[in-house]
């Protein structure tokens, strides 16, 4: 009985200690002074305007300001996908009474794979909280702000009476410009782009939080996909689109596992000896309806579904196949040849997976010529490849430069590159024995190549008045349709029969004099 009094007196105690403490009860203070001095005269004034401040200190109203949180709070203290969903839950389901709606934005960073290879990890998160902060101080209240899994932001809008694409335009707009500022880290300035991808409330395609933001999502993949800085609004036939774009991925992941996608193998030959240098392995997909498809088709594709490392796996996979059944076969193929793409080129486990590969398979590094695209060379400013090529080197695998004169690598990204070999493009050979200007150009790399000290091969050798010209300038090797187009690895055995017996049969293309 007397705990249940006790009870009852402190909680209605807490209850006016909380009432007290709220902001609203400054409003009554004038009243009750006023009250007191009419009642009860000057006494009582003088107890009420000291007792109260002394009852609000005693109550905790007057307290220490709390310290400001640390950056990383920034982004703990945001929202979740869950929470921004039931935000826009809300809007919605109260939308047809309050006439009131709202759009959902996701923002995505453009090159983000660049902030990490070129800062590192701590230096990415640092970038995510200081945008975080940014976002927040340019929106209004009510926005909710939610950071999403992949390293990008979802804002959905504060209801308002009317919306319409122009002034979501602005607003992606306004979050652009707050995000273009420099970032200052570790003595640097690092700059961010974003993609932004919205869709208005009563465009998704359900009345559902997560529909919308699954749209916006949609839409700000489709931007990301136009290049820097896009903002795209939602429509349905991007959903169509990235309905199709899923099935493909199925599709590609499906015929890698099924064997489906295998390389053919085109010789590369010495124009001193005629002797087979290497072979190249070159992607083709054997597709069970429309028959093969060239990597020019189906590349972009990989790429797009993020598939290149898997390719490259199933490539490598072959190659390495190819070179052990050769050498039972006592064949003689010194090297085999595979395309490394940049995002391949990105995995910082590269080095070691593939001394893992030639290990297993029993083969010397050396046996392996990974051939690196000129233009990822070029343009690369990402630590990573170049240390993982380095590495390669290091490892044994001779490094081939490949499209050399189209994608405008200088001489010193050339030398950063412990490159064993150039692949001189296809353009400057076709009618280089018609042609004065190609020859000029030929000469001119393949004595640049002989300054630095790298072996030359010319690509997409088609007519024998090709091969013989290239053969009197002094390049290396040769490769292409007139020496023998790329085929299935089984005929690969005849063909090597069949040169070899060539070989010995016909007087050698003459080579430059020494
Ligand atoms: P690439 O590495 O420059 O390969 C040479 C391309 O030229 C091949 O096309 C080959 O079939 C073609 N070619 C060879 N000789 C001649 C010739 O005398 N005349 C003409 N007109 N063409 C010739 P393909 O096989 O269609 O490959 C196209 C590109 O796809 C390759 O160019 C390479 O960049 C890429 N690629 C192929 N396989 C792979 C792969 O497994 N991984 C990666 N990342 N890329 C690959
Ligand atoms: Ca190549
Ligand atoms: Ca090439």
């Amino acid at each position: 009985m007397l705990s249940d009094l006790l009870g009852a007196f402190f909680t209605t105690f807490r209850r006016l200690g909380d009432a007290v403490r709220r902001p609203e009860a400054f409003v009554f203070l004038p009243a009750l002074t006023l009250a007191a001095f009419w009642l009860g005269g000057e006494q009582n004034l003088i107890l009420i305007a000291l007792g109260a401040p002394l009852l609000f200190a005693i109550s905790g109203a007057v307290r220490r300001v709390p310290p400001p949180a640390p950056r990383w709070d920034v982004l703990d203290g945001l929202s979740r996908r869950a929470q921004i969903v039931g935000s826009i839950d809300a809007t919605l389901r109260e939308s047809h009474l309050s006439g009131h709606t709202t759009a959902c934005l996701v923002l995505q960073f453009d090159d983000a794979d660049r902030i990490v290879d070129q800062h590192g990890r701590a230096a990415q998160t640092e970038v995510l909280a200081r945008s975080a902060e940014r976002i927040c101080a340019s929106l209004r209240l009510g926005d909710v702000v939610a950071r999403l899994e992949g390293g990008g932001f979802a804002v959905a809008l504060a209801p308002v009476r009317r919306l319409d694409v122009e002034t979501v335009v602005q607003v992606a707009a306004r979050l652009q410009s707050a995000l273009s500022a420099p970032i200052s880290l570790n003595a640097t300035r690092i700059y961010v782009t974003c993609a932004i991808g919205f869709c208005l409330g009563f465009r998704a395609p359900q009345a559902a939080g997560s529909s919308l933001l699954n749209a916006a999502q949609i839409a700000a993949d489709e931007a990301l996909r136009q290049g820097p800085g896009a903002i795209r609004s939602f429509s349905e036939d991007m959903a169509a689109t990235r309905a199709d774009r899923n099935a493909l991925r199925i599709e590609l992941e499906h015929a890698l596992d099924e064997g489906q996608i295998r390389p053919h193998f085109q010789p590369q030959i010495s124009t001193h000896t005629g002797a087979i240098s290497g072979f190249e392995a070159l992607a083709r997909w054997y597709h069970p309806d429309k028959g093969l498809i060239s990597p020019a088709e189906f590349l972009p594709m990989i790429e797009d579904a993020g598939l290149s490392e898997r390719l490259g796996e199933v490539i490598l996979y072959h190659a390495l196949t190819a070179l052990v059944r050769w050498d039972r076969a006592g064949l003689n193929v010194p090297t085999v040849a595979v395309n490394f793409s940049s995002s391949e080129l990105r995995n910082p486990r590269l080095a070691e997976k593939l001394k893992w590969e030639m290990d297993r398979f029993g083969l010397q590094p050396k046996r392996l010529s990974v051939e690196v695209l000129e233009n990822v060379v070029a343009q690369t400013d990402s630590d990573i490849i170049v240390a993982n090529i380095a590495a390669l080197a290091k490892l044994g695998c001779g490094i081939d430069l490949d499209d050399f004169g189209t994608g405008h690598a200088s001489i010193t990204s050339i030398r950063r590159f412990a490159l064993r070999r150039i692949k001189i493009d296809r353009s400057f050979v076709a009618k280089l024995d018609e042609d004065r200007e190609q020859q000029k150009m030929v000469a001119a790399i393949l004595s640049m190549a002989e300054r630095l000290g790298l072996e030359t091969l010319a690509e997409g050798v088609e007519t024998p008045g090709e091969h013989a010209m290239l053969s009197q300038l002094g390049c290396g090797d040769v490769q292409g349709f007139g020496i023998a187009r790329p085929m299935p690895v089984d005929e690969t055995m005849d063909w090597i029969a069949r040169h070899r017996l060539k070989l010995g049969t016909i007087p050698r293309i003459g080579s430059r004099a020494q």
